[in-house]
Protein backbone atom coordinates (compact mmCIF):
# COMPACT_ATOMS: atom_id res chain seq x y z
CA UNK A 1 0.00 0.00 0.00
CA UNK A 2 2.63 2.39 1.41
CA UNK A 3 4.60 2.36 -2.27
CA UNK A 4 1.10 3.55 -3.90
CA UNK A 5 1.18 6.73 -1.85
CA UNK A 6 3.40 9.42 -4.23
CA UNK A 7 3.07 9.14 -8.08
CA UNK A 8 6.24 8.10 -10.01
CA UNK A 9 6.53 11.79 -11.50
CA UNK A 10 7.60 12.90 -7.75
CA UNK A 11 9.72 9.80 -6.97
CA UNK A 12 11.66 10.42 -9.86
CA UNK A 13 12.94 14.12 -8.65
CA UNK A 14 14.64 15.44 -5.63
CA UNK A 15 14.56 18.90 -3.39
CA UNK A 16 16.68 21.24 -5.14
CA UNK A 17 20.25 20.80 -3.23
CA UNK A 18 21.16 24.42 -3.24
CA UNK A 19 17.65 25.84 -1.73
CA UNK A 20 18.36 22.43 0.78
CA UNK A 21 21.75 22.92 2.07
CA UNK A 22 20.70 26.87 2.73
CA UNK A 23 17.89 26.03 4.58
CA UNK A 24 20.15 24.08 6.89
CA UNK A 25 22.88 26.73 7.37
CA UNK A 26 20.05 29.12 7.81
CA UNK A 27 18.35 26.49 10.65
CA UNK A 28 22.37 26.32 11.80
CA UNK A 29 22.87 29.86 12.41
CA UNK A 30 19.28 30.71 14.08
CA UNK A 31 20.42 28.18 16.78
CA UNK A 32 23.17 30.08 17.70
CA UNK A 33 25.81 28.55 15.37
CA UNK A 34 28.26 30.73 13.29
CA UNK A 35 27.76 29.16 10.00
CA UNK A 36 29.19 30.64 6.97
CA UNK A 37 27.08 30.54 4.15
CA UNK A 38 28.50 29.78 0.53
CA UNK A 39 24.98 28.20 -0.54
CA UNK A 40 22.49 29.58 -2.44
CA UNK A 41 23.17 32.00 -5.22
CA UNK A 42 21.50 35.48 -3.59
CA UNK A 43 22.85 39.02 -3.99
CA UNK A 44 23.82 40.09 -0.76
CA UNK A 45 22.57 43.79 -1.66
CA UNK A 46 18.99 44.61 -0.11
CA UNK A 47 16.66 45.54 -2.85
CA UNK A 48 17.05 48.86 -3.81
CA UNK A 49 14.51 51.18 -1.86
CA UNK A 50 13.00 52.82 -5.18
CA UNK A 51 11.61 49.52 -6.04
CA UNK A 52 10.77 49.02 -2.63
CA UNK A 53 9.06 52.63 -2.59
CA UNK A 54 7.44 51.31 -5.78
CA UNK A 55 5.42 48.27 -3.38
CA UNK A 56 4.68 50.18 -0.96
CA UNK A 57 2.82 52.62 -3.71
CA UNK A 58 1.01 49.70 -5.44
CA UNK A 59 -0.33 48.67 -1.81
CA UNK A 60 -1.44 52.20 -0.61
CA UNK A 61 -3.33 52.51 -3.99
CA UNK A 62 -4.85 49.51 -3.79
CA UNK A 63 -2.99 47.66 -6.85
CA UNK A 64 -3.89 44.40 -4.88
CA UNK A 65 -6.66 42.62 -6.75
CA UNK A 66 -5.77 40.05 -9.97
CA UNK A 67 -3.97 41.35 -12.89
CA UNK A 68 -3.90 39.59 -16.29
CA UNK A 69 -2.48 36.04 -15.79
CA UNK A 70 0.56 37.27 -18.08
CA UNK A 71 0.75 40.14 -15.86
CA UNK A 72 -0.27 43.62 -16.01
CA UNK A 73 0.10 45.01 -19.10
CA UNK A 74 2.97 48.17 -18.33
CA UNK A 75 4.81 45.46 -16.54
CA UNK A 76 5.16 43.24 -19.91
CA UNK A 77 5.37 46.96 -21.71
CA UNK A 78 8.48 47.83 -19.78
CA UNK A 79 10.23 44.50 -20.07
CA UNK A 80 9.36 44.88 -23.90
CA UNK A 81 11.41 48.15 -23.60
CA UNK A 82 14.29 46.40 -21.80
CA UNK A 83 14.45 43.70 -23.81
CA UNK A 84 14.80 45.76 -26.92
CA UNK A 85 17.33 48.46 -25.37
CA UNK A 86 19.60 46.14 -23.97
CA UNK A 87 19.09 42.87 -25.89
CA UNK A 88 18.47 43.94 -29.19
CA UNK A 89 15.13 41.61 -29.00
CA UNK A 90 12.03 43.39 -30.52
CA UNK A 91 8.50 41.18 -28.68
CA UNK A 92 5.38 42.54 -28.47
CA UNK A 93 3.59 42.88 -24.57
CA UNK A 94 1.59 39.41 -25.34
CA UNK A 95 5.12 38.09 -26.14
CA UNK A 96 5.79 38.14 -22.14
CA UNK A 97 4.76 36.13 -19.74
CA UNK A 98 5.58 36.85 -16.36
CA UNK A 99 5.61 34.09 -13.71
CA UNK A 100 6.72 33.08 -10.06
CA UNK A 101 10.14 33.74 -10.62
CA UNK A 102 12.58 32.52 -13.80
CA UNK A 103 12.50 28.80 -12.45
CA UNK A 104 8.45 28.95 -12.81
CA UNK A 105 9.01 30.67 -16.47
CA UNK A 106 10.98 27.71 -17.03
CA UNK A 107 9.28 25.05 -15.68
CA UNK A 108 6.25 26.86 -17.69
CA UNK A 109 8.49 26.68 -20.99
CA UNK A 110 9.24 22.87 -20.48
CA UNK A 111 5.59 21.53 -19.01
CA UNK A 112 4.19 23.30 -22.46
CA UNK A 113 6.52 22.30 -24.96
CA UNK A 114 7.62 18.77 -23.84
CA UNK A 115 5.63 15.16 -24.25
CA UNK A 116 6.65 12.07 -22.75
CA UNK A 117 10.02 11.04 -24.11
CA UNK A 118 10.85 14.10 -25.69
CA UNK A 119 14.87 14.23 -24.76
CA UNK A 120 16.03 17.90 -23.93
CA UNK A 121 20.01 18.28 -24.37
CA UNK A 122 21.25 19.94 -20.88
CA UNK A 123 24.93 20.72 -20.78
CA UNK A 124 26.79 19.59 -17.55
CA UNK A 125 27.37 21.13 -15.00
CA UNK A 126 23.91 22.41 -15.54
CA UNK A 127 22.21 24.05 -12.74
CA UNK A 128 20.71 21.42 -10.35
CA UNK A 129 16.65 22.34 -11.13
CA UNK A 130 16.90 21.97 -14.97
CA UNK A 131 17.43 17.92 -14.50
CA UNK A 132 14.03 17.67 -12.09
CA UNK A 133 12.15 20.03 -14.24
CA UNK A 134 12.28 18.33 -17.60
CA UNK A 135 11.85 15.26 -15.42
CA UNK A 136 8.64 16.52 -13.91
CA UNK A 137 7.28 17.88 -17.39
CA UNK A 138 7.70 14.23 -18.63
CA UNK A 139 10.45 14.81 -20.79
CA UNK A 140 14.17 13.07 -20.59
CA UNK A 141 16.90 14.82 -19.42
CA UNK A 142 20.15 14.46 -22.41
CA UNK A 143 23.51 15.05 -20.70
CA UNK A 144 26.58 16.68 -22.70
CA UNK A 145 29.51 17.34 -20.45
CA UNK A 146 31.84 20.17 -20.39
CA UNK A 147 35.12 19.46 -18.98
CA UNK A 148 37.27 21.83 -16.74
CA UNK A 149 39.83 21.18 -18.85
CA UNK A 150 38.34 22.81 -21.46
CA UNK A 151 37.38 25.51 -19.94
CA UNK A 152 34.05 24.00 -19.42
CA UNK A 153 33.24 25.13 -23.43
CA UNK A 154 31.04 23.11 -25.67
CA UNK A 155 32.41 20.24 -27.73
CA UNK A 156 30.16 20.45 -30.53
CA UNK A 157 30.93 17.01 -32.54
CA UNK A 158 29.86 15.30 -28.64
CA UNK A 159 26.96 17.58 -28.63
CA UNK A 160 25.46 16.53 -32.00
CA UNK A 161 26.50 13.33 -31.77
CA UNK A 162 23.67 13.13 -28.86
CA UNK A 163 20.93 14.73 -31.03
CA UNK A 164 18.68 11.80 -32.15
CA UNK A 165 14.85 11.71 -33.65
CA UNK A 166 13.46 12.02 -30.18
CA UNK A 167 15.46 15.29 -29.03
CA UNK A 168 13.77 18.71 -28.97
CA UNK A 169 14.90 20.93 -26.61
CA UNK A 170 18.69 22.41 -26.02
CA UNK A 171 18.74 24.53 -22.73
CA UNK A 172 21.46 27.12 -22.89
CA UNK A 173 22.13 28.96 -19.38
CA UNK A 174 24.57 32.22 -20.24
CA UNK A 175 26.62 33.32 -17.85
CA UNK A 176 26.21 29.63 -16.66
CA UNK A 177 25.68 28.62 -13.37
CA UNK A 178 28.04 27.23 -11.79
CA UNK A 179 30.88 27.39 -13.95
CA UNK A 180 30.48 31.14 -14.75
CA UNK A 181 31.04 30.21 -18.50
CA UNK A 182 29.98 33.16 -21.00
CA UNK A 183 29.26 31.87 -24.55
CA UNK A 184 31.04 33.52 -27.00
CA UNK A 185 29.46 35.03 -30.38
CA UNK A 186 30.69 31.97 -32.15
CA UNK A 187 29.30 29.40 -29.66
CA UNK A 188 26.23 31.15 -29.88
CA UNK A 189 26.25 30.82 -33.38
CA UNK A 190 27.31 27.67 -33.66
CA UNK A 191 24.22 26.12 -31.10
CA UNK A 192 21.95 28.16 -33.30
CA UNK A 193 23.32 26.23 -36.60
CA UNK A 194 22.89 23.41 -34.59
CA UNK A 195 19.47 23.95 -33.63
CA UNK A 196 18.26 24.95 -36.93
CA UNK A 197 19.80 22.00 -38.82
CA UNK A 198 17.86 19.60 -36.28
CA UNK A 199 14.84 21.48 -36.44
CA UNK A 200 14.97 22.10 -32.48
CA UNK A 201 14.13 24.82 -29.80
CA UNK A 202 16.23 26.28 -27.65
CA UNK A 203 15.13 27.58 -24.00
CA UNK A 204 17.97 30.36 -22.88
CA UNK A 205 18.08 31.18 -19.46
CA UNK A 206 19.86 34.57 -19.24
CA UNK A 207 19.38 35.14 -15.12
CA UNK A 208 22.67 36.44 -14.57
CA UNK A 209 23.01 38.65 -17.89
CA UNK A 210 24.37 41.68 -15.60
CA UNK A 211 26.71 39.86 -13.68
CA UNK A 212 29.82 39.72 -16.29
CA UNK A 213 33.28 40.87 -16.36
CA UNK A 214 35.63 40.72 -19.32
CA UNK A 215 32.78 39.43 -21.92
CA UNK A 216 29.44 40.84 -22.89
CA UNK A 217 26.12 38.87 -22.56
CA UNK A 218 24.79 38.28 -26.21
CA UNK A 219 21.14 36.76 -26.07
CA UNK A 220 20.92 33.80 -28.71
CA UNK A 221 17.85 34.98 -29.78
CA UNK A 222 19.45 38.17 -30.92
CA UNK A 223 21.23 36.55 -34.02
CA UNK A 224 18.73 36.44 -36.49
CA UNK A 225 15.14 35.95 -36.91
CA UNK A 226 14.79 31.99 -37.20
CA UNK A 227 16.89 31.56 -33.84
CA UNK A 228 14.46 33.86 -32.58
CA UNK A 229 11.79 31.97 -33.54
CA UNK A 230 12.50 28.64 -32.27
CA UNK A 231 14.13 30.38 -28.31
CA UNK A 232 12.25 30.60 -25.31
CA UNK A 233 14.22 33.69 -23.21
CA UNK A 234 14.04 33.10 -20.10
CA UNK A 235 14.72 36.07 -17.46
CA UNK A 236 13.85 37.47 -13.84
CA UNK A 237 14.64 40.31 -11.32
CA UNK A 238 16.17 37.99 -8.53
CA UNK A 239 19.61 38.80 -9.52
CA UNK A 240 19.43 41.84 -11.39
CA UNK A 241 18.09 43.71 -8.91
CA UNK A 242 18.25 41.62 -5.61
CA UNK A 243 14.62 40.37 -5.53
CA UNK A 244 14.99 36.87 -4.73
CA UNK A 245 12.51 37.01 -2.54
CA UNK A 246 9.81 38.52 -4.60
CA UNK A 247 9.61 36.15 -6.98
CA UNK A 248 9.44 38.13 -10.40
CA UNK A 249 10.80 36.54 -13.68
CA UNK A 250 9.21 35.83 -16.93
CA UNK A 251 9.55 34.55 -20.54
CA UNK A 252 9.69 36.06 -23.85
CA UNK A 253 8.76 34.32 -26.91
CA UNK A 254 8.24 35.46 -30.20
CA UNK A 255 5.93 32.21 -31.11
CA UNK A 256 2.24 33.61 -30.19
CA UNK A 257 1.16 29.64 -30.01
CA UNK A 258 3.66 29.26 -27.17
CA UNK A 259 3.13 32.26 -25.56
CA UNK A 260 -0.99 31.67 -25.64
CA UNK A 261 0.00 27.73 -24.70
CA UNK A 262 2.02 28.89 -21.49
CA UNK A 263 -0.55 31.80 -20.41
CA UNK A 264 -2.72 28.82 -20.61
CA UNK A 265 -0.83 26.36 -18.35
CA UNK A 266 -0.14 29.64 -15.60
CA UNK A 267 -3.89 30.84 -15.58
CA UNK A 268 -4.97 26.99 -14.06
CA UNK A 269 -1.78 26.94 -11.88
CA UNK A 270 -0.66 30.37 -10.18
CA UNK A 271 -3.11 32.96 -12.06
CA UNK A 272 -0.80 36.00 -11.79
CA UNK A 273 2.19 36.69 -10.24
CA UNK A 274 1.69 38.78 -7.05
CA UNK A 275 0.45 41.89 -7.94
CA UNK A 276 2.63 44.25 -5.36
CA UNK A 277 5.85 42.17 -7.21
CA UNK A 278 4.99 43.15 -9.95
CA UNK A 279 4.68 46.76 -9.51
CA UNK A 280 8.19 46.76 -8.03
CA UNK A 281 9.56 45.19 -10.90
CA UNK A 282 7.51 47.79 -12.72
CA UNK A 283 9.72 50.17 -11.22
CA UNK A 284 13.05 48.29 -11.13
CA UNK A 285 12.51 48.65 -14.85
CA UNK A 286 10.74 52.22 -15.54
CA UNK A 287 13.42 53.94 -12.95
CA UNK A 288 16.91 52.76 -14.16
CA UNK A 289 18.85 55.76 -13.37
CA UNK A 290 18.00 55.31 -9.54
CA UNK A 291 20.78 52.07 -9.60
CA UNK A 292 24.15 51.75 -10.92
CA UNK A 293 24.49 47.74 -11.23
CA UNK A 294 28.26 48.67 -12.33
CA UNK A 295 29.06 49.76 -8.16
CA UNK A 296 27.55 45.85 -7.94
CA UNK A 297 29.42 44.76 -10.11
CA UNK A 298 33.12 45.45 -9.51
CA UNK A 299 32.41 44.14 -5.68
CA UNK A 300 31.63 41.14 -7.24
CA UNK A 301 34.25 41.49 -9.27
CA UNK A 302 36.70 41.81 -6.36
CA UNK A 303 35.27 38.69 -4.39
CA UNK A 304 35.69 36.67 -7.40
CA UNK A 305 39.31 37.58 -7.24
CA UNK A 306 40.14 36.81 -4.40
CA UNK A 307 38.25 34.10 -3.69
CA UNK A 308 39.63 32.18 -6.57
CA UNK A 309 43.36 33.29 -6.08
CA UNK A 310 42.69 31.83 -2.54
CA UNK A 311 40.92 28.42 -3.38
CA UNK A 312 44.25 28.64 -5.95
CA UNK A 313 47.04 28.60 -3.27
CA UNK A 314 45.32 25.77 -1.84
CA UNK A 315 47.57 22.77 -2.26
CA UNK A 316 44.33 20.04 -3.10
CA UNK A 317 42.24 22.52 -4.87
CA UNK A 318 42.10 23.68 -8.40
CA UNK A 319 39.91 26.76 -9.68
CA UNK A 320 39.10 28.19 -13.21
CA UNK A 321 38.44 31.69 -13.26
CA UNK A 322 34.41 32.07 -13.75
CA UNK A 323 33.48 34.83 -16.70
CA UNK A 324 29.98 36.12 -14.90
CA UNK A 325 27.95 35.05 -12.25
CA UNK A 326 28.89 34.96 -9.08
CA UNK A 327 30.01 31.22 -7.76
CA UNK A 328 33.21 29.28 -7.82
CA UNK A 329 33.55 26.11 -8.91
CA UNK A 330 36.92 24.54 -7.63
CA UNK A 331 37.61 20.72 -8.12
CA UNK A 332 38.21 18.90 -5.20
CA UNK A 333 39.19 15.88 -6.11
CA UNK A 334 42.61 15.49 -4.67
CA UNK A 335 40.55 15.58 -1.07
CA UNK A 336 38.86 12.41 -1.67
CA UNK A 337 40.58 9.04 0.09
CA UNK A 338 41.56 11.35 2.50
CA UNK A 339 40.57 11.48 6.67
CA UNK A 340 39.45 14.57 8.56
CA UNK A 341 39.80 14.06 12.16
CA UNK A 342 39.46 10.65 11.17
CA UNK A 343 36.29 11.08 8.95
CA UNK A 344 36.95 9.65 5.69
CA UNK A 345 35.94 12.17 2.72
CA UNK A 346 35.36 9.42 -0.26
CA UNK A 347 33.38 12.23 -2.71
CA UNK A 348 31.76 15.96 -2.23
CA UNK A 349 29.46 14.96 -0.28
CA UNK A 350 31.45 13.66 2.64
CA UNK A 351 33.94 16.52 1.77
CA UNK A 352 30.53 19.07 2.09
CA UNK A 353 28.77 16.91 5.06
CA UNK A 354 32.15 16.85 7.36
CA UNK A 355 33.10 20.61 6.43
CA UNK A 356 29.31 22.23 7.61
CA UNK A 357 29.83 19.82 10.48
CA UNK A 358 33.15 20.43 11.72
CA UNK A 359 34.01 23.86 10.19
CA UNK A 360 30.38 25.01 9.60
CA UNK A 361 30.95 26.40 6.17
CA UNK A 362 27.98 25.45 3.75
CA UNK A 363 29.22 24.72 0.44
CA UNK A 364 26.73 23.08 -2.36
CA UNK A 365 28.22 19.50 -3.73
CA UNK A 366 29.43 19.13 -7.62
CA UNK A 367 27.00 16.35 -8.04
CA UNK A 368 23.83 18.57 -7.90
CA UNK A 369 25.29 20.38 -10.99
CA UNK A 370 25.90 17.37 -12.52
CA UNK A 371 30.11 16.55 -11.70
CA UNK A 372 31.37 14.91 -8.84
CA UNK A 373 34.49 16.32 -8.54
CA UNK A 374 33.49 19.67 -7.66
CA UNK A 375 31.95 22.30 -4.85
CA UNK A 376 29.99 24.97 -5.46
CA UNK A 377 30.21 28.27 -3.54
CA UNK A 378 28.42 31.63 -4.02
CA UNK A 379 31.12 34.40 -3.20
CA UNK A 380 27.73 37.22 -2.90
CA UNK A 381 28.28 36.96 0.63
CA UNK A 382 30.11 40.04 2.49
CA UNK A 383 33.64 40.30 2.15
CA UNK A 384 33.98 39.67 6.03
CA UNK A 385 32.22 36.60 5.58
CA UNK A 386 33.94 35.46 2.47
CA UNK A 387 37.54 35.90 4.37
CA UNK A 388 36.43 34.22 7.01
CA UNK A 389 34.98 31.31 5.28
CA UNK A 390 37.64 31.24 3.06
CA UNK A 391 40.20 30.57 6.61
CA UNK A 392 38.27 28.08 7.58
CA UNK A 393 38.26 25.62 4.27
CA UNK A 394 42.02 26.30 3.98
CA UNK A 395 42.16 25.05 7.55
CA UNK A 396 40.37 22.07 6.67
CA UNK A 397 42.19 21.24 3.71
CA UNK A 398 45.22 21.70 5.69
CA UNK A 399 44.07 19.12 8.31
CA UNK A 400 43.16 16.62 5.68
CA UNK A 401 45.74 13.19 6.21
N1 LIG B 1 18.23 30.06 -13.55
C1 LIG B 1 19.38 29.94 -12.89
C2 LIG B 1 20.58 29.50 -13.65
C3 LIG B 1 19.45 30.19 -11.51
O1 LIG B 1 20.61 30.06 -10.86
C4 LIG B 1 18.29 30.57 -10.83
C5 LIG B 1 18.34 30.76 -9.33
N2 LIG B 1 18.06 31.99 -8.96
C6 LIG B 1 17.10 30.70 -11.58
C7 LIG B 1 17.10 30.43 -12.93
C8 LIG B 1 15.80 31.05 -10.93
O2 LIG B 1 15.73 32.33 -10.42
P1 LIG B 1 14.39 32.90 -9.78
O3 LIG B 1 13.39 31.80 -9.76
O4 LIG B 1 14.76 33.36 -8.41
O5 LIG B 1 13.97 34.03 -10.66
N1 LIG C 1 19.55 29.75 -8.19
C1 LIG C 1 20.20 29.92 -6.94
C2 LIG C 1 21.26 28.84 -6.77
O1 LIG C 1 21.58 28.15 -7.68
C3 LIG C 1 19.21 29.98 -5.81
C4 LIG C 1 18.70 28.67 -5.27
C5 LIG C 1 17.85 27.94 -6.25
O2 LIG C 1 16.82 28.45 -6.64
O3 LIG C 1 18.29 26.86 -6.65
O4 LIG C 1 21.79 28.71 -5.71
Amino acid sequence: MENRVLSDRVLNITASVTLAITNKAREMKKSGIEVISFGAGEPDFDTPSYIKAGAKRALDEGFTKYTATSGFLELRSVICDKLLKENNLSYKPNQIIVSNGAKHALFNALFSLCNPWDEVIVFSPYWVTYIDQIKMSGAVPVVVETEKNNGFRIDFTKFEERITDKTKIIIINSPNNPTGVVYSLDELKEIARIAKKYNLYVISDEIYEKVVYSKKHISIASLDDDIKNRTIVINGFSKSFSMTGWRIGYLATSNNNIASAVNKVQSHMTSNANSIAQKAAFTALSHDCDFDFNAIISKFLSKRNYIVKELNSMSLISCSEPDGAFYAFPDISKCFGKKYKGRLIKDDLDFCEVLLEEKKVAVVPGSAFGDKNFIRLSYALSFEDMLNGISRIEDFCNNLE
